[in-house]
């Protein structure tokens, strides 16, 4: 393609810490930057647990530092690329490293779960741009999230489809004129599928959305639909909303990809088809838009939208999250932490589909909550809920 490069300044390469660089985003967010090699700079990639795929990315992007989830995992990517001059670190401490290195100048915070929350903090500590792909950072901690980016001089610039849809809709318009705003959801998998055949639900099943390919975690969550529950908490801290203004609204062929309601009666909503490349390529290129050659809505073939109302009596996720966020202080924590552990469970064949809102309801109601957490108090808050899931899923059901 001729031009992708083009600008009207030349500019030197931004640096790019991608945490999670192995997963879905990760991968993608590579893929974006295969297609701008002049702009960014890999200074930092790091993963859980693929080192081998992480070495094939040491290989091709040629970062200064690597960082891998343990110190087992750590020695393992150490031994594939021995023969490449690169610092390979291991942990939390390694993640929290990278995403404030003085070369690094945008984090991409691509990890999956509350393992997000520490370097997130970091890195907006440190001035860094962040964008945000990992939610789970501002279900646990959006209040503190949101103190440490106003009072520096980091950004956060959201990666999840709906939330740059929103943030796209936002651009030129006052936070005041905002009267509400609508989160789509495709509905995941089970949409039409009858309440009283969701106790067969199999992982295969669940594994297999309808519209995005995406890390395993998440598919469950759009199964359940507590992503869109995730989201909504992730939606009042991002852009300093209250509960009542977000809507949550299925729209099962993910076209619409969110909307802002305003002041005098206008709508603005954002389209596309469902390409996390394009949320993923305008977090790096804000607050310009580069061209590429991302797949284009075919409007001959676009011959309709649905749009219908979620129904939390089939999918009571919602309602948790919404309730979670209602409570305040460390319950979105529980909440977070239940859902990740009870998804953990599922994905390993130990609980069913209907035990993961029954053991996030009776981990919320079990574990007490603090107000005004601090950091330390959303990781007791964290560990606590996972205990409580721990023991509730032996006997989900009593
Ligand atoms: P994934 O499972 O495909 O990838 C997760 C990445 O994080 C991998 O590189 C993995 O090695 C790493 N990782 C996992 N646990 C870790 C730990 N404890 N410590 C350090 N690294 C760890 O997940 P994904 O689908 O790419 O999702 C990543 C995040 O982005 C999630 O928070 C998800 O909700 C969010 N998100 C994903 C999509 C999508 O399309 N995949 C869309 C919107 C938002
Ligand atoms: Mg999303």
């Amino acid at each position: 393609m001729a031009d992708l490069n083009a600008s009207s300044q030349p500019r030197s390469p931004r640096g790019l810490a991608i945490l999670g660089a192995t997963g879905s985003i990760g991968t993608q967010t590579l893929d974006v930057v295969r297609l701008f090699p002049d702009r960014f700079d890999v200074r930092a990639l790091t993963c859980g647990s693929n080192v081998d795929r992480l070495a094939e990315q040491v290989r091709e992007f040629q970062p200064s530092v690597v960082t891998a989830g343990s110190d087992e995992r750590a020695a393992a990517l150490r031994d594939r690329v021995a023969d490449v001059d690169v610092e390979v670190t291991a942990g939390e401490e390694g993640l929290c490293d990278v995403a404030t290195r003085t070369d690094v100048d945008v984090v991409v915070a691509a990890v999956v779960g509350f393992a997000g929350l520490a370097p997130v903090l970091a890195a907006l500590r440190a001035g860094k741009t962040v964008a945000l792909a990992n939610k789970e950072t501002m279900v646990v901690g959006g209040p503190l999230v949101r103190e440490v980016w106003e009072e520096g001089d980091g950004e956060l610039l959201p990666v999840d489809s709906e939330h740059s849809a929103i943030f796209q809709c936002l651009a030129g318009e006052s936070q005041r004129t905002v009267d509400e705003i609508v989160l789509t959801a495709s509905g995941g998998p089970f949409r039409t599928r009858p309440a009283d055949t969701f106790g067969d639900i199999t992982v295969e099943e669940a594994l297999d959305h309808p519209n995005w390919s995406m890390g395993p975690k998440i598919t469950i969550d759009s199964a359940t639909m507590m992503n869109k529950g995730l989201e909504v908490i992730e939606a009042r801290w991002l852009f300093d909303l209250s509960a009542d203004q977000i809507e949550v609204l299925v729209h099962p062929q993910s076209i619409v990809h969110s909307m802002v309601a305003f002041a005098d009666g206008a709508v603005k909503a954002q389209l596309g088809v469902p390409d996390m490349k394009v949320p993923i390529q305008y977090a790096l290129s804000y607050p310009s838009r580069w061209p590429a050659p991302h797949e284009r809505l075919d409007w001959g073939n676009l011959t309709r939208l649905d749009f219908e109302q979620p129904d939390t009596d089939k999918f009571p996720c919602l309602r948790l999250a919404f309730d979670a966020l209602d409570v305040g202080g460390t319950a979105p924590a529980v909440l977070n932490a239940a859902n990740e552990a009870a998804v953990d469970r599922f994905l390993d064949e130990k609980i069913s589909f209907l035990d993961i809102p029954r053991v996030i309801e009776r981990t919320l109601e079990r574990v007490s909550t603090t107000s005004s957490p601090s950091l330390d108090d959303l990781y007791a808050a964290d560990a606590e809920a996972r205990r409580c899931v721990e023991e509730l899923a032996t006997a989900p059901s009593n």
